[in-house]
Formats: structure tokens, C-alpha cells, sequence
């Protein structure tokens, strides 16, 4: 006997034998429950492979404390209740041939040996056709009594301390709210694929989630919100490969998250990045880089055609002719965005409407290098409006700072126009391809990206409006109700005091509604439930940084919200007045999100363009 090199301890004989059942159990279960969620989801789905037309799903902290699912579908008789709990126990599949016809949900026969091996459960479980029904606890795998009971038809299922004899897992679980939300999410997966079943979802004695039989979009919008029946656009494709229905999101409400993105094969939830691929490439050039459509597809393919079996919690899937279904995919979607014309017409006329003021008849055109006055300063004729304009009290130096580059009206067009002392001037600006501002400065032209520009603007305002603390609401004549999908109520209750700050003061929260009595100021009644969208999106987005720097969150994500966006056509007025109050930032020249909101050509850069000096 001696030790190896790595301090193996290495004995004489035979050493492999077999794990008792329960820790194979454990280890198994290591693989299927992962967390709360993932015994939500192997309780539901073996809820609809029973064939229950009605469903509730009981949870307590999150899943930590209870999960129960009860259904009223078909029920085990005695000997079955007890041969479920057995690992590679299904009535789902006899042999091997039979995976390639799969249909139900499950056909492992892994998870409810895994969730006994690792918690307390109960089963309790009539076949319709039988009077009396079997109740079953089993504990860490361990059967600790079996009796006939009286129950209603259907199977009943408790599971109680989820980990209780693993620690570690248990440790390493998340919060009540993280967790509670990876539970909605499987339940969504699930109720997303059988509007036909009714759901009831119980958080902590309170109904979260009622959902009555109906079709698919009734569906979506009971889940998701009613804002939802104006945003979805159906898809409907069939062929020999594959049968595609489901929804779409209308491009311009494409997310800056990837969550409402849901492909189901054959009624099962699925993930795949190379389908999504297919759906996102449709409906590029119509959603901004970083957005992400929403999508709820179904595909309906031979059984024998997909690969189910790559992963035991079963969400990656292989398709067989993958490249077809691509195909056929980003086609659907294409044909369906373009039915509801939705594909923006590229109109390159617009690129020619400058909306410059028109010239007078006797004004010669000059050339841009005669309006060059390095000498200029705007500041000696204090009387000019443009001047006047007050700087914000914060970084007022740099604002003032590009504003001494600007060139007025005058030094282009002298004599043109007349300003009148109380108005302002108009900075003559060309909109090229409704999104981006040019104009000249005194040592260049500056073009400008409106949309950021704007964003820009309104950063500060809302960040000054923070700052005061008061006054940045204005009173809704009639308040407003929102709303929004359940996990999302959950989670403005959460925030209600942020969004307080930021003015919106909100009342009677109800299940997935609330009312809006103010909002920050300037703020129109359409804007309002697009704003708390984009709040919320934030909020989870930065779960952790949020609160730390909320203040400044809130002002960029309102400012994101409420911004101009390119491909909006500007009159020369609007141009003008933005410029002006871009110039009047404290940082003029970064989008909240430090991307660059303007790039300046120098005359210098002009002349080594034009291969002459200066
Ligand atoms: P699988 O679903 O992969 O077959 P499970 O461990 O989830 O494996 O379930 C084992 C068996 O128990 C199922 O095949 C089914 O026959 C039975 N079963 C489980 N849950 C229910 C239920 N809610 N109603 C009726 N039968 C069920
Ligand atoms: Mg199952």
C-alpha cells in the first residue's frame, strides 16, 4: 500500500460498488431541481401530461418552505402513487423506440424520485373511476406511511423544505424575490402552452395569477398585461417540415431585455440561439441595436425530427433540419411584419428637405469658408437672445464653454432676417435622414445625433428636478390606471417610494393594476405606461446598483424613454431650440450613456480633407 503522488489512497481489491438508491437519488436530483423553480416545473408539467383541465400552484417563501400542485387530471391508482416515486418510474414511454415519438412533457420518470429524495413530500392521488385514493409520504426518499384517503379526483402533490438534507443547496439559494420570480417564469413557460387549462397561482395565501381557459392571445394579454393586445402581431406558417403559429411584438415596442422571447417544440418550452437568431435577424433595421423583440412561437414538428434529450432539465433542444426551419422561420416573420406594414418605407426624399429658410432672391450664396470670422466674439453684442439663455447651475462652465464656438444666425446670412428682440434665433440647421442635426460652429460644422442629443437634454433636467426635490410633479386631471404583468406589479410596490421621488405619486395597487395621481413634470398621459415599462426594465437590470445610484437610473431611463428618437422629423424651430439647449448642458457632448451625442469637422480637418491649407 502507498500513497500516490496526489495523496490518493490506493487499497488492495475489488472497491467499485453500487450507491444506495437514496444517495443515487441525491445526485439525480442534482441534476433535475436545481432550485424551487425546477420542482415547480416538474410538478406542473406532470399536472398537464395527466391531462388536468384545472391547475393551482401554492407556493410559500418562494418555494422554500411549500410547493403544491394540484390538478384534477387522470390520478394514480394504489401502485402506482407508490412505483412513481422509483427512479426511471414512467408511464410514458415503454422503450427506446418510443422517444422518438414523445409527446408528453416528461417521459424520464426522474423527478419525483429527485424532489423525495431532497424534501418532504406528499402525495395524495384518485383515478376518477375509483372511490377512495391513495395518500403517500415519502421523506428524503424514505416511504413513511401509505394509507387509503378520501380525496377529490386528481393528484395532489405538497412538497415541503425543498433541500432540507442538503444544506448546501439550500445555502445557495437566492433571494424569496429572485427566486419567487424564477417560479412565475416556469409557470408562464407552462401556462403560455395550454391557454385551454385554467391556473390559479397562490403566493403566501394571496392569489397571485388567475387564469381562466382561453385562446392564445387572451392568453398572452391576461399574463402579460392588456397594453399587449395593441403589441402583438400574429405568425401563422405551415409546411411540411414544420407548423409555426404564435405572436410577435410590434418592433417599436422591442425591450432593451431579452425577456419576452419564448419558442415552444411541441408544446414544450425551448431555448434556442440559433432560432432566435432567425427572429431577430427579421426584424433587423426595424428595432435599435440594443432592443430585443418580443416572440412567442410555437413550433409543431414530427417528434422523431427533434432531439429532446441533450439535457435533463430539457430546455436546449436539436432540431434535425435546423437550417430549414430557420428559413421558414425568419420568413414567418418577415411576411408577418410586412402584412402589417410595419417595414418603414425608405423614402430618400426626406433626406433632401433641409428645411432651411429659404434665401431671398437677391442674396448671393456663399461659400462656407467666407462665413469664417475667427475674430468673432458672440459676447460683445450682449443683447442678442441667445445669450440670454440661463445656464444650469451645475457644469454651467462647460455648457458656456461650447456655446463661445457657436456661430449666430448673422455671421451665415447677414441682413437675411430680422430678429425680433424677444424672440430667439434660429440656428439654421439641415436635418439629414430625420436623425441627425448639422451645423456650422465658428471653427467647423457639428453634426449632431438628435436622439442622443435629446436624451442628453433631459437628463439634466430630470437630474435637476431630482435634485430640488420639489415641484417636478404635475397633478394628472383624471389619475391613470396602469397596468402592467403581475411579477412587474410586485415590483413597482417595491419601488413606489423611488417612483415617488421621481414624481410619480401612485395608489391602489391590485393585482397587476395600479394608479398614477402625478408625474414628473412634462410628462404626457400617453408616456406613462411606456416610463414605468422602461423604469421597471431598469430596476431589473441593475437589481444591485439600482438603489445605489437610483436617482441618477431614474433620471437616464426617463430621459431614454422620452427622448426624440432618430427618424423623426424636426422643423427648422425644434432643431434650432434643441441645439440651443444641448449647447446649454453641463456635458454636451455625451449621451447619459456616454455615447457621443455630436463630432465636430474643423475647418483644419476641412482643408487637409481638400488637400489645401488653411
Ligand atoms: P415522468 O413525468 O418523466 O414520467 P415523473 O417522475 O415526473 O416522471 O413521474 C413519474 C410517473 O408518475 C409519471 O410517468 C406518471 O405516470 C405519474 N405521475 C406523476 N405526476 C402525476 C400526476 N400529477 N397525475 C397523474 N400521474 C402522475
Ligand atoms: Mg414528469
Amino acid at each position: 500500500m502507498h500513497s500516490g503522488k496526489l495523496g490518493t489512497f490506493v487499497p488492495m481489491g475489488d472497491i467499485i460498488r453500487l450507491l444506495p438508491e437514496s444517495v443515487a437519488n441525491q445526485i439525480a436530483a442534482g441534476e433535475v431541481v436545481q432550485r424551487p423553480a425546477s420542482a415547480v416545473k416538474e410538478l406542473l408539467e406532470n399536472a398537464v401530461d395527466a391531462g388536468a383541465t384545472e391547475i393551482k400552484l401554492i407556493i410559500k417563501d418562494a418555494g422554500k418552505t411549500l410547493i403544491q400542485v394540484v390538478d384534477n387530471g387522470c390520478g394514480m391508482s394504489e401502485r402506482d402513487a407508490r412505483m412513481c416515486f422509483e427512479r426511471h418510474a414512467t408511464s410514458k414511454i415503454k422503450s427506446a423506440n418510443d422517444l422518438l415519438a414523445v409527446r408528453t412533457l416528461g417521459f424520464r420518470g426522474e423527478a419525483l424520485a429527485s424532489i423525495a429524495s431532497i424534501a418532504q413530500v406528499e402525495l395524495k392521488s384518485r383515478r376518477t373511476e375509483e372511490e377512495i385514493g391513495t395518500s403517500i409520504q415519502v421523506h428524503g426518499s424514505e416511504f413513511s406511511s401509505q394509507t387509503a384517503a378520501s380525496c377529490s379526483n386528481g393528484t395532489t402533490v405538497t412538497v415541503k423544505n425543498l433541500f432540507f438534507n442538503v444544506p448546501a443547496r439550500r445555502n445557495f439559494l437566492k433571494s424569496n424575490t429572485l427566486e419567487l420570480k424564477y417560479i412565475m417564469e416556469e409557470f408562464y413557460r407552462v401556462a403560455l402552452v395550454h391557454p385551454d387549462i385554467s391556473f390559479r397561482m397562490y403566493n403566501q395565501d394571496r392569489i397571485l395569477i388567475q387564469l381562466s381557459p382561453s385562446n392564445l392571445k387572451q392568453r398572452l394579454v391576461a399574463l402579460l398585461g392588456s397594453s399587449y393586445n395593441q403589441r402583438l402581431i400574429p405568425v401563422h406558417q405551415e409546411s411540411q417540415l414544420v407548423n409555426l403559429s404564435g405572436f410577435i411584438g410590434k418592433p417599436e415596442f422591442a425591450k432593451k431585455k431579452r425577456g419576452e422571447q419564448y419558442f415552444f417544440a411541441n408544446g414544450r418550452f425551448i431555448k434556442n440561439p440559433y432560432l432566435n437568431h432567425a427572429v431577430e435577424n427579421a426584424f433587423q433595421e426595424l428595432i435599435p441595436k440594443e432592443a430585443y423583440p418580443a416572440y412567442f412561437i410555437y413550433l409543431e414538428l414530427d417528434p422523431s425530427s427533434i432531439d429532446v434529450n441533450i439535457h435533463p432539465t430539457k430546455t436546449e433542444i436539436n432540431f434535425q433540419d435546423a437550417k430549414s426551419i430557420y428559413a421558414i422561420l425568419n420568413t414567418a416573420i418577415k411576411q408577418s411584419i410586412g402584412r402589417h406594414h410595419l417595414t418603414p418605407a425608405l423614402n430618400f426624399e426626406t433626406e433632401k428637405s433641409f428645411d432651411l429658410p429659404p434665401l431671398p432672391d437677391d442674396h448671393p450664396v456663399r461659400p462656407p469658408a467666407i462665413s469664417y470670422n475667427p475674430d468673432y466674439n458672440p459676447f460683445e453684442k450682449q443683447t442678442k437672445p441667445q445669450l440670454e439663455i440661463n445656464y444650469k447651475t451645475h457644469g454651467g462652465e462647460r455648457g458656456a464653454h461650447w456655446q463661445k464656438l457657436f456661430d449666430p444666425l448673422k455671421e451665415i446670412h447677414p441682413g437675411q432676417v430680422e430678429i425680433p428682440e424677444s424672440t430667439e434665433s434660429i440656428i439654421p440647421v439641415l436635418q439629414i435622414g430625420n436623425r441627425y442635426l448639422v451645423t456650422h460652429l465658428r471653427n467647423g460644422i457639428v453634426v449632431i445625433d438628435q436622439q442622443a442629443a435629446h436624451e442628453r437634454i433631459l437628463y439634466e433636467e430630470f437630474l435637476q428636478q431630482e435634485e430640488k426635490k420639489d415641484g417636478s410633479a404635475q397633478k394628472l386631471l383624471l389619475p391613470q390606471t396602469v397596468q402592467v404583468s403581475h411579477d412587474d406589479a410586485e415590483m413597482v410596490r417595491d419601488i413606489s417610494d423611488l417612483l415617488l421621488q421621481a414624481g410619480f405619486e401612485i395608489s391602489g395597487f391590485g393585482k397587476n393594476t395600479f394608479v398614477v395621481h402625478t408625474v414628473p413634470t412634462g410628462v404626457e398621459s400617453t408616456e406613462i405606461q411606456p416610463l414605468i415599462e422602461g423604469i421597471l426594465e431598469s430596476y431589473k437590470n441593475e437589481t444591485d446598483g439600482f438603489r445605489k445610484k437610483e436617482e441618477h437610473t431614474l433620471a437616464r431611463t426617463m430621459a431614454l424613454k422620452l427622448a426624440i428618437k432618430r427618424g423623426k422629423q424636426l422643423n427648422q424651430h425644434e432643431a434650432s431650440s434643441l441645439i440651443r439647449q444641448l449647447m446649454n448642458c453641463a456635458v454636451p457632448d455625451l449621451s447619459p450613456d456616454s455615447k457621443p451625442t455630436m463630432f465636430l469637422l474643423s475647418f483644419e480637418e476641412l482643408a487637409k480633407k481638400f488637400k489645401h491649407s488653411t
